[in-house]
């Protein structure tokens, strides 16, 4: 057995398999496989702007590109500054979470921003 497979909790290393699921003996925790984090981290990296500059929560970006408005006919004009934008898990892509003023909230996709 590897040293890595330890209980989270308590570190106890005398865990065992049931069903899919981790248990330790010691402190009766359950969790899923231990790549689940790792894994996480890897699908999320670096969210990075049209210039490739690192962009992190509470950052001020500015749109690069004019943005149609999903199931609407708003548009997010390009150099719209968007303050407190927030990293969100973009598995289609956008993966900036924020609100715009006149519009409310919405995704954008990285791609499309400047940091301010
Ligand atoms: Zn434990």
């Amino acid at each position: 057995m590897s040293d890595e497979h330890k209980c989270p909790q308590c570190g106890c290393e005398h865990i065992y398999q049931d069903g899919g699921l981790w248990v330790c003996p010691e402190c009766a925790h359950e969790w899923n496989e231990f790549s689940t984090s790792d894994t996480d981290a890897a699908s999320t990296g670096d969210v990075r702007d049209a210039n490739g500059n690192v962009l992190s929560d509470g950052d001020t970006i500015t749109v690069t590109k004019d943005l149609k408005v999903k199931g609407s006919s708003l548009v997010v004009k390009s150099g719209t500054k968007v303050k407190n934008i927030k990293l969100v898990d973009g598995s289609d892509g956008h993966n900036i979470a924020c609100k715009i003023s006149g519009i409310g909230a919405m995704n954008l996709k990285s791609e499309f921003v400047k940091k301010s």
